[in-house]
């Protein structure tokens, strides 16, 4: 009887580098950045890198995000840690209450003239090094409030952003995915890529 091998079934764009990533992990072998010839005979048992790519590929496989939110994106950004979501599978569900445990500040909802000075505060407070996540077209770019007299223009006048995740708000897809391109950031970094 012959047995027909099982199609790989693909949740989203065929395309999309990065969904094929999530549905097919690689070895550490395959992502780690591999300086140097490893001699033939111990290819598939043992990797050279370098420290610096270990110790980006760890800070990026534990983020910690900052928890706090500042209008409706917010409840985008609570979504992706239920099980429908789950964002514990790409290491980055421990939101932490006190800016000095967290290295990633997720901007999520309208940022006011009143509240930018504080969320410049909360970045301040972060230990290095720190990434930001600019979610939603308010954080953007101001959103429907765009030229009000108390929504600033954008969060990157404050501090500086790594991603940013358009959508009003972005479904917690795409937070995961804005995540996932930090995180290749962060392993491009150490690899010396950027
Ligand atoms: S981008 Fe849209 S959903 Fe997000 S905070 Fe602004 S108005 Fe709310």
């Amino acid at each position: 009887m012959t047995v027909t091998p099982e199609k790989p079934t693909t949740l989203g764009n065929p395309n999309d580098k990065t969904a094929l990533e999530f549905e097919r992990p690689r070895p550490a072998d395959q992502v780690l950045e591999s300086r140097y010839e490893v001699p033939t005979d111990l290819k598939g048992h043992a990797m050279v890198t370098s420290v610096d790519s270990v110790v980006a590929w760890a800070r990026s496989s534990a983020l910690w995000p900052l928890t706090f939110g500042l209008a409706c994106c917010a409840i985008e950004m609570m979504a992706v840690g239920t099980a429908r979501w789950d964002l514990a599978r790409f290491g980055a569900e421990v939101f932490r209450p006190s800016p000095r445990q967290a290295d990633v500040m997720i901007v999520s909802g309208t940022v006011t003239t009143k509240m930018a000075p504080a969320v410049r505060r909360l970045y301040d407070q972060m230990a290095d090094p720190k990434y930001v996540i600019a979610m939603g077209t308010c954080v953007i770019a101001g959103g429907p409030y765009q030229g009000s007299y108390s929504t600033v223009p954008g969060i990157d006048n404050f501090v500086p952003v790594d991603i940013y995740l358009a959508g009003c708000p972005p479904r917690p897809d795409a937070l995961i995915h804005g995540i996932m391109q930090l995180q290749r950031k962060i392993r491009d970094q150490g690899a010396g890529k950027s």
